[in-house]
């Protein structure tokens, strides 16, 4: 039996008819930028991450890239974040010309660990850019308090992680901004690239919404150096309607997570760690289901579940120092050393809604199999 790592086509049945409507609706009124469907969207994002205002941008990667903008950052600023995460983060500071500054993980949960960060603030620190990884929250109350105490702002990085919850509150919610990702892929998936910032502020929601315009003012009338970092309303029609599901299937993330922990239990799989959540991150969505296979076995036993026709993949297979396009910032290895191995050692397993029990078994009895061999 092949498993695929994710099947979109599968959701997409269950709601084609109502997609398709809205979709031929739009195209009646060839209404395709700014409007009331992303009006609406913005208003119900921001509603569901408990922020005051919702900022639609072309993707999750211009979403981090339109705050940190907005917030002044600038060459010659230092914007903390963690080296284990989706290149665009890191990308995002080096596109406004600051220099990014790593902090590690933390082994359990793969996200910047707050007790690392003080000792890399310096005069130049201006922000820290924490990321909820695979859709767990990271310790937004450490963060926060270091925040705070050096006055640095906050863009959390929610591309994996719409509705986590860190002690109750939701992530996008404790910082300057959140990014969020529409990405295909993320748990609330559009139709192509789309993503939002959310902020509680409404003076940097109206820059945002200036500097997605090319930082128009008036018309044709500009203040700021923007750009063209508008969502379409045809990706924000998709995306309403998606997100009257978007519940629903994070709570499948999470059944089809105790499934595996119960699998792995009755194949008695002891050689690999199983995703961890810290106390604080009461409500983890499960983006990815990531586990450690020690040892060095990682990529035979990816080779070996590619043969059995298993989708799998590994999320992220380099630590950021270590890249090339970073050279320049003089990372060695050894300098982060839990990005380092866990990025060794991490293998991301399937976990979508649509995916079924049968399927569990399917891959966690091809798991056992690898270990006995
Ligand atoms: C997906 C992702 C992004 C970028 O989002 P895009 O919409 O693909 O540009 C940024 N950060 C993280 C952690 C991501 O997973």
């Amino acid at each position: 039996m092949s498993v695929p790592l994710f099947d979109l086509t599968r959701q997409y049945q269950t709601m084609k008819e109502e997609i398709m409507a809205e979709i031929s609706a739009l195209c009646d009124s060839q209404m395709f930028i700014n409007g009331p469907k992303v009006d609406k969207l913005e208003k119900e994002i921001a509603a569901y991450c408990t922020a005051g205002f919702g900022c639609g941008v072309t993707s999750g990667s211009d979403a981090l890239i339109i705050s940190l903008m907005v917030a002044g950052i600038k060459a010659g600023d230092e914007v903390i974040t963690t080296p284990f995460t989706f290149f665009a983060t890191v990308g995002a500071i080096v596109r406004v010309g600051a220099t990014p500054v790593f902090a590690d993980i933390d082994p359990a949960t793969f996200n910047i660990d707050p007790a690392k960060i003080e000792a890399k603030i310096t005069p130049r620190t201006r922000a820290v850019i924490p990321v909820h990884l695979f859709g767990q929250a990271a310790d937004m109350t450490g963060i926060m308090k270091i925040a705070k105490a050096h006055k640095l702002v906050v863009i959390e990085d929610c591309a994996q992680a719409i509705g986590a919850e860190c002690n109750g509150k939701r992530v996008g919610s404790f910082g300057d901004f959140g990014a969020i990702s529409f990405f295909p892929t993320k748990n609330l998936g559009g139709f192509g690239d789309g993503g939002m910032v959310v902020t509680s502020d409404p003076d940097k929601a109206a820059l945002l919404k200036c500097f997605r315009n090319h930082g128009q003012g008036g018309t044709y009338i500009h203040k700021f150096v923007g750009g063209n970092f508008r969502l379409d309303a045809l990706q924000a029609a998709v995306l309403s309607i998606k997100l009257k599901y978007l519940d629903s299937w994070s709570e499948t993330r999470v059944r089809n997570a105790e499934s595996y922990r119960k699998l792995f239990a009755e194949y008695g799989v002891t050689e690999i760690t199983l995703p961890q959540v810290a106390p604080y991150a009461n409500r983890m969505i499960y983006n990815q289901y990531s586990v450690l296979v020690s040892g060095g076995k990682r990529d035979a036993l990816r080779a070996y579940l590619g043969e059995r026709k298993i989708g799998c993949n590994v999320y992220y297979p380099l630590s950021l120092h270590l890249q090339e396009c970073f050279a320049y910032l003089g990372g060695k290895p050894g300098d982060y050393p839990v990005s380092e191995r866990v990025s060794q050692e991490i293998l991301s397993l399937p976990i979508y809604p649509e995916s079924t029990e049968e399927m569990r078994r399917e891959v966690v009895s091809s798991i056992a199999d690898f270990m006995k061999k």
